[in-house]
C-alpha cells in the first residue's frame, strides 16, 4: 500500500501536467522487458473448432506482436514463454505458474497472455481484455455476466484459497501495487482492439492463474470467438494475425512509453528535492557565502576546460578512495543496474566516476565525487553539462547520496 500511494499520486500528477519535465539523466542500459505468453500448447490445445486449435492462433499472434515490437521498438526486450507447440509443464496449474515465473525472473514490465475465446452461441463475438482481481464479489459477478466459455481450469478460484496462505498474501500485495498499471494497459489494449472496427466486450476481471503468480503488471486478452465463423476466419487469416499483432504491439508501446514518462517524472521530482536539500543547505565546513560565490564566479570566467578537467580528475581520484567520507559530487546519471565505471556511457569521464548508493529503483548513482563544498562542485557543473545536460550537484556521505 505504501508503494501504491506514491505511484497513484504520480499517475494523477501526470494527468494534470502532461508536459512534465523529463530528463535524460537515466542509464541507457535499462531496457524495458515485455513477455508475450501464447496460451496453452503441447498436450493442451485450448479450445478446438474443427481442426483449428486455440494454441496455434495464440502462438501466431504472439509471434506477430513480437515481430512488430522488434521493428518498431528495437530497444525493448521481448520474450515468448513458448515459441513452438509445447507446454511448460505437464500439469496445467504448474504450467500457468511457470509462465508467470518466466516473466518474474526477467523482471518484466508487462506480461501479456494471449488467448482466443469460445461460446455456446455462434452469434457471440468480440475481443476481451482481462485484468487480475482477487475480490470475490467482482469475480462472481464477472463470471455470471461473462456470456462466454469461462474455463475455470485456467483460474485460481480465489474463493477456495486460504486467505492466510503466503501465496495469497503475495498475490494480494502484487495486485494492489500493479492494479493501476494493469488497468492502464487493459484500456490501451481495448482501445487498440476497437480501432480495428471489431466488436469489443471491454475490460473484465478474473483470477487467471498466469496473472495470479505475476509480480509485475500483466493482462490476458481474448482475441475473439472461435465459435463465431467470421471471427474464426479473421483470426486464422494472415491479415487478421498481422492486424491483431500490430494492434497489441501499439498498446504495449504506449504502455511502455507511459512507464518511461512516469519514471522520468518521478526522477525529475527526485532531482528537484535532492537539489534543494543538497545545494541550498550549507554544510558546517563550507566556505562563507561570499567566498563560495567568488570561487564559483572565478571558475566561470576562466576557460572552462582548464577549470574543470584538472580539479575534477583529481577530486574523482580522491572520491574513489574516500567514498566513505562526506562531500559533494556531480551526478551524471543513475541506473537500475550496476554499471562498470569504465562504461562508454560515461563519455569523457570514463574510469573517473564513482558509484554512490541512492534510493528508488534507479539506485546506482554515477558521480564525479570528492568536492569539499557545493560551490566547488557547482563551479564544474557548467563544463560537465556539456557532456551530461542533466547533471546536478548532490551531497553524499558514507558512499550514499545524502538527503
Ligand atoms: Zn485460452
Amino acid at each position: 500500500m505504501r508503494k501504491l500511494i506514491p505511484l497513484l499520486l504520480v499517475a494523477m500528477m501526470l494527468h494534470v501536467s502532461s508536459n512534465a519535465q523529463t530528463t535524460e539523466n537515466v542509464a541507457l542500459m535499462d531496457k524495458r522487458v515485455v513477455v508475450l505468453d501464447a496460451g496453452h500448447g503441447g498436450p493442451r490445445p485450448g479450445k478446438c473448432v474443427g481442426k483449428v486449435r486455440e494454441a496455434d492462433i495464440n502462438l501466431a499472434v504472439a509471434k506477430a506482436v513480437k515481430a512488430s515490437l522488434n521493428s518498431r521498438m528495437p530497444d525493448l526486450e521481448v520474450y515468448l514463454t513458448r515459441d513452438d507447440d509445447t507446454a511448460l509443464h505437464a500439469d496445467r496449474n504448474v504450467d500457468n505458474k511457470l509462465r508467470a515465473e518466466f516473466a518474474n525472473k526477467r523482471g518484466s514490465d508487462l506480461l501479456l497472455s494471449i488467448h482466443a475465446n469460445a461460446a455456446d452461441s455462434p452469434k457471440v463475438c468480440g475481443s476481451e481484455v482481462w485484468v487480475l482481481s482477487l475480490d470475490e464479489d467482482t469475480l462472481r459477478q464477472n463470471r455470471k455476466n461473462a456470456g462466454s466459455f469461462v474455463d475455470t481450469g485456467e483460474m485460481m478460484l480465489v474463493e477456495n484459497i486460504s486467505k492466510s496462505s503466503m501465496g495469497y498474501i503475495i498475490a494480494l500485495t502484487n495486485q494492489m501495487t500493479n492494479d493501476p498499471f494493469n488497468n492502464t494497459f487493459a484500456r490501451l489494449a481495448d482501445a487498440e482492439f476497437k480501432s480495428l472496427k471489431r466488436h469489443s466486450r471491454g475490460v473484465k476481471y478474473n483470477d487467471w492463474t498466469v496473472l495470479y503468480w505475476l509480480e509485475g503488471p500483466g493482462a490476458l486478452v481474448e482475441l475473439g470467438f472461435m465459435t463465431n465463423a467470421d471471427e474464426l476466419a479473421y483470426m486464422t487469416s494472415d491479415k487478421g494475425v498481422k492486424e491483431l499483432g500490430e494492434a497489441l504491439a501499439s498498446s504495449i508501446i504506449k504502455f511502455v512509453e507511459s512507464l518511461d514518462k512516469m519514471q522520468s517524472y518521478t526522477y525529475s521530482t527526485d532531482v528537484e528535492t535532492s537539489a534543494e536539500s543538497s545545494i541550498e543547505q550549507k554544510p558546517a565546513e563550507s566556505k562563507p557565502a561570499d567566498s563560495a560565490k567568488e570561487s564559483a564566479k572565478e571558475s566561470v570566467k576562466e576557460p572552462a576546460k582548464e577549470s574543470v578537467k584538472e580539479p575534477a580528475k583529481e577530486s574523482v581520484k580522491e572520491g574513489t578512495k574516500e567514498a566513505a567520507k562526506e562531500g559533494y559530487a556531480i551526478q551524471l546519471l543513475s541506473s537500475r543496474t550496476e554499471l562498470s565505471t569504465d562504461d562508454t556511457q560515461f563519455k569523457v569521464y570514463r574510469g573517473r566516476v564513482v558509484m554512490l548508493q541512492g534510493s528508488g529503483s534507479y539506485k546506482y548513482k554515477y558521480c564525479l565525487a570528492g568536492y569539499a563544498t557545493a560551490a566547488e562542485a557547482r563551479a564544474d557543473l557548467q563544463e560537465v553539462r556539456k557532456h551530461f545536460a542533466d547533471a546536478y550537484v548532490v551531497r553524499y556521505s558514507n558512499g550514499s547520496i545524502a538527503k
